[in-house]
């Protein structure tokens, strides 16, 4: 993965003393080709490389006492750029009610899905009143999904006419949404498999008749290169005003988000993580960096973890966090929190250090066992060994593995894990992290 690839980069890195302008070109030689091995487009590789290295071969960092730190930094700084500069920009909801957003896209990309998800998201954490509509009369099912969703969603959604143009349907939807005091009305149109006249010619007749606050495009992270080409054509040909893209989830090597802004000129405004409802994110270009880094999303994990777990519990966990103190204990409660968080992939990922981990693991068996075993291996120890696992030398670890039924091996492996996280938060604090925590705890 991209966060591996830079993860070894810096590992390189850390630890010298001073870096020559031969160890900048080597670690930039590499960061390249990491980035265009996760699909990053050409011309965006070369200015991001050549912007970092500028910056590199200052004699602040060749003079700094901690250099690999320091490139670490930059690179951190140049990636929120070419991701589209720190902090997520919000849907445009500031017209007059009833505020049009019109949906864009392929076929398949997931427009249908993620109507759903921002009018669930609208309605309940801005408390707007949405009214959800189907332009889509290519599929005869179409505006039978949307319904369906809509009822899931508990969101209102417009009586299905037959025989009406798309154009037609959005007029009414922008009557009813008026008449019937509607905040947002979410206008989710048809898609093609592939760009042609016709579809931009009905964006831009629907586009005329309704006047949307936001133009938003859908587009699949799965496809990689193709979705930047797509956000391009549609950006030139109707013109878009945020992009959302689907499919985070799956193994999408990463680039196409990197890539988007500065070939598209439009901002990621938000990404879609699964089929559920609920599976909508803002995107934060700092966390994002701070994932290809390999430093986890800190901010994203307790904005995920408040929304699943208890308030107080989460809120310890991230002042632990922040404070990059936090000892066994800590280690097996996060353990605990992961499991009821599910979906451990996604978790880890934002977990600073556990990208490792996850490599270790074979994907396709990624279950709660190895987290059950470290518990098992962790409630093993003494109260001193948790708080300062340091003691913990030999003997310690042949007690602790025969009580826990685990060889000396696992109990390397989980101590060995567990130094990687500390490490890893040590180096969150001192890249400025605190500012990012508090944006994401507030
Ligand atoms: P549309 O043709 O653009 O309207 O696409 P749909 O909304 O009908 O979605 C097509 C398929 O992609 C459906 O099976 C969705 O459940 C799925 N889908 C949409 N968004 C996501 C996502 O973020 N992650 C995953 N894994 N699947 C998604
Ligand atoms: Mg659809």
């Amino acid at each position: 993965t991209l966060s591996g690839r830079f993860s070894g980069v810096f590992d390189k890195l850390r630890g010298r003393g001073a870096l020559s302008e031969a160890d900048v070109a080597e670690a930039m030689r590499e960061v390249r080709l990491a980035m265009l091995d996760a699909d990053v487009a050409l011309p965006v590789v070369k200015d991001f490389v050549n912007k970092v290295r500028e910056r590199a071969v200052g004699q602040e960092v060749l003079d700094s006492i901690s250099p690999g730190q320091a490139v670490a930094k930059i690179v951190n700084d140049a990636l929120i750029d070419a991701l589209g500069g720190a902090g997520a920009v919000p849907l445009n909801l500031n017209n007059a009610a009833p505020i049009p957003i019109l949906m864009v896209g392929l076929q398949g990309s997931g427009k249908t899905t993620t109507s759903g998800k921002i009018a669930l998201r609208l309605q309940t954490r801005e408390r707007r009143r949405v009214l959800l509509a189907s332009l889509d009369v290519q599929r005869p099912a179409a505006q039978l999904q949307l319904q369906q969703l809509a009822e899931r969603a508990r969101v209102a959604s417009l009586p299905i006419v037959p025989g009406q143009t798309p154009v037609q349907i959005a007029q009414r939807a922008i009557e009813t949404g008026r008449r019937e005091g509607f905040d947002v009305v979410i206008l989710d149109t048809a898609g093609r498999l592939s760009i042609d006249e016709a579809l931009m010619e009905e964006v831009r007749q629907i586009r005329a008749a309704t006047n949307p606050a936001e133009t938003l495009l859908v587009v699949d992270a799965m496809t990689g290169q193709d979705a930047v080409n797509t956000a391009k054509a549609f950006n030139e040909a109707v013109g878009v005003s945020g992009v959302v893209m689907t499919r985070m989830d799956g193994d999408a090597r990463g680039g196409a988000a990197l890539s988007m802004r500065a070939i598209t000129g439009a901002p990621i405004k938000l990404t879609g993580s699964g089929e559920k409802l609920e599976a909508l994110e803002e995107f934060h270009p700092e966390r994002v960096a701070g994932r290809i880094l390999g430093l986890g999303d800190i901010a994203g994990l307790v904005e995920k973890a408040s929304e699943t777990l208890d308030h107080e519990e989460s809120e310890k966990l991230a002042l632990k966090m922040l404070r990059g103190k936090f000892d066994l204990d800590d280690y097996a409660s996060q353990l605990r929190q992961i499991q009821k968080m599910g979906s451990i992939g996604g978790i880890l990922d934002m977990l600073p250090g556990m990208g490792k981990l996850k490599g270790q693991l074979d994907e396709s068996k990624l279950d709660t066992s190895v987290f059950k075993r470290h518990q098992a291996i962790i409630s093993s120890m003494t109260k001193q060994e948790r708080r300062t696992p340091d003691i913990i030398k030999a003997s310690r670890k042949k007690r602790i593995a025969a009580g826990s039924g685990a060889t000396v091996q696992e109990v390397n492996r989980l101590l060995k894990q567990f130094d990687d996280m500390s490490t890893m938060m040590k180096r969150i604090n001192k890249l400025g992290a605190k500012g990012l925590m508090r944006q994401g705890l507030s």
